[in-house]
């Protein structure tokens, strides 16, 4: 008989904002039938709490403070035509996904994601779906902090100008106004914060795979994950 016949499949991927985490972690998901958790939306929605109190970005002590009563779950709504379901962010009750990539909200989460208070109140709820799901999870300390004994951890980036060209290229797809100087400085300031921050720092885990997405398009990136998939667990 096989052990461990109740764990779920949990696959990690990390790195830095623009490295293409969510559209290969979507891809791998949809590919094996996974859930695909995007930890980023959590911390995005922590962000709209904040930014709608009014909270001083710079103030860790009252982002401790103010985000004890954020109430932020994560629901699954079917997708026509896809057998995997999408993620939503519900902060309060109330579906906040469609505001969460704006560069004010990514700013914002990126500033109070080094709040500790702020990461154990998310953590909970990460490890969660992860127990009760096979998941695709993505974020910064997943293969770290959050699981440690997933089955396969993924160490996802590219050189700071490609993921500032590809930031670039979708907010001008969007119609919004773009430079990119200025995102390519974003970009590097919140890997500096994302880092070197004393809790839950971004990090390659040990165990984890890099794969520098700098010259690969995204067909190359998810068949490369899969094969690693399946040599490595599944
Ligand atoms: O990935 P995304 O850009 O949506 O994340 C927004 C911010 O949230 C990041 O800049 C990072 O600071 C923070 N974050 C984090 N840990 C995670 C996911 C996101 O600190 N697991």
């Amino acid at each position: 008989m096989e052990e461990n016949t109740e764990r779920t499949v949990n696959i990690a991927i990390d790195g830095p904002a623009g490295a293409g985490k969510s559209t290969i972690a979507k891809a791998i998901a949809r590919r094996k039938g996974y859930i695909y958790v995007d930890t980023g939306a959590m911390f995005r929605a922590m962000a709209i709490y904040l930014l709608r109190k009014g909270t001083d970005e710079d103030d860790e002590e009252a982002i401790g403070r103010d985000c004890a009563d954020a109430d932020i779950t994560i629901s699954y709504r079917p997708v026509a035509g896809s057998h995997t379901p999408e993620q939503r962010v519900l902060l309060c009750g109330e579906d906040v996904t469609d505001g969460l990539r704006t560069e004010q909200v990514g700013n914002m989460a990126s500033k109070c994601s080094v709040v500790p208070a702020v990461r154990d109140k998310l953590k909970e709820l990460q490890r969660s779906l992860a127990r009760k799901e096979n998941v695709v999870m993505d974020g910064r300390d997943i293969g770290t902090v959050i699981l440690p004994d997933a089955q396969v951890k993924i160490y996802l980036t590219a050189s700071v100008g490609v993921r500032a060209k590809r930031r670039y290229d979708e907010l001008i797809a969007r119609g919004e106004e773009a430079d990119l100087d200025v995102i390519a400085q974003q970009i590097q300031e919140r890997d500096r914060r994302d880092m070197t921050r004393p809790v839950a720092p971004l990090t390659q885990a040990e165990d984890a795979i890099l794969v520098d997405t700098s010259d690969m398009n995204v067909e190359q990136v998810t068949e490369r994950i899969l094969s690693i998939i399946k040599n490595t667990v599944i």
